[in-house]
C-alpha cells in the first residue's frame, strides 16, 4: 500500500501534527476524519499496525484530534521565549494524560529482528506521540524546529542537518517539488 500520509518531519509528534493541513485557515484539511483514517496513520507511522478491519471508536478519534492540537500548542509555545508551559494547563494536561498510557513494547526476535507489541496499537501509538512531544518541547532540539520553505505548506519539521540549513519538511514532497521547479526554470533559461 502506498504511503497515504506525509512523514519525515524528523519526529513522530511533528508528523502527527501535520495530519491537519493548513490549520486555522479556511483551507484546513482533516486527514484523520474517522477511525479507518486514524488506524491507517498508525499503520503507516507507528511501530505496530492495527489488526486489519479493527474498529477505532469515534471517541478515540476525538481524543486523537485533541491530543494533536495540544501537541501543536506545546510545540508552538516551546518555540517562543516563553516555553512550552506557556501553552497553558489544558494542552499540557492533555499531552501528559496521553503520555501516561501504555506504549508499544520492543523485543528482539529469534532472527535478530526488532519486533513491537501492543494490545491497543492506536492508543499506545498516541501515547508514543505524546511522550515524543514532551521530550521534544523540553529539549534543546526545539530550537531546531523550522517551518517548511514552501509557502503553500505549513508543516514544521526538526532540522537534523549539521549546519542547520534544512529547508523542506520532506524531500519527497516539498523538496522534490522545489527541485523540479528549479530545473524547469533553469531549462527555460537555457532555452531562451
Ligand atoms: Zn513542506
Amino acid at each position: 500500500m502506498p504511503d497515504l500520509f506525509r512523514r519525515g518531519a524528523g519526529r513522530l509528534c511533528l508528523d502527527f501534527t501535520r495530519t491537519l493541513r493548513h490549520r486555522g485557515t479556511e483551507h484546513a484539511v482533516e486527514e484523520l476524519p474517522d477511525g479507518p483514517a486514524l488506524a491507517a496513520w498508525v499503520g503507516q507511522c507507528g511501530p505496530v499496525a492495527p489488526v486489519p478491519g479493527s474498529v477505532v471508536p469515534a471517541a478515540i478519534v476525538r481524543d486523537a484530534h485533541e491530543l494533536r492540537e495540544a501537541v501543536y500548542a506545546l510545540v508552538a509555545a516551546a518555540r517562543t521565549r516563553a516555553g512550552a508551559a506557556a501553552a497553558g494547563g489544558a494542552p499540557r494536561e492533555r499531552v501528559n494524560q496521553a503520555a501516561a498510557r501504555t506504549v508499544p513494547t520492543p523485543a528482539l526476535g529469534e532472527r535478530g529482528e526488532l519486533r513491537w507489541y501492543a494490545n491497543d496499537p492506536v492508543t499506545s501509538t498516541l501515547a508514543l506521540v505524546a511522550r515524543d512531544a514532551l521530550d521534544l518541547v523540553t529539549s534543546p532540539a526545539v530550537q531546531r524546529i523550522r517551518e517548511c520553505a514552501d509557502p503553500a505548506c505549513d508543516a514544521v519539521f526538526l532540522d537534523g542537518s549539521r549546519p542547520g540549513s534544512r529547508r523542506w519538511c520532506s524531500m519527497d514532497s516539498c523538496g522534490n517539488r522545489a527541485k523540479k521547479q528549479r530545473r524547469r526554470s533553469e531549462s527555460a533559461r537555457v532555452a531562451v
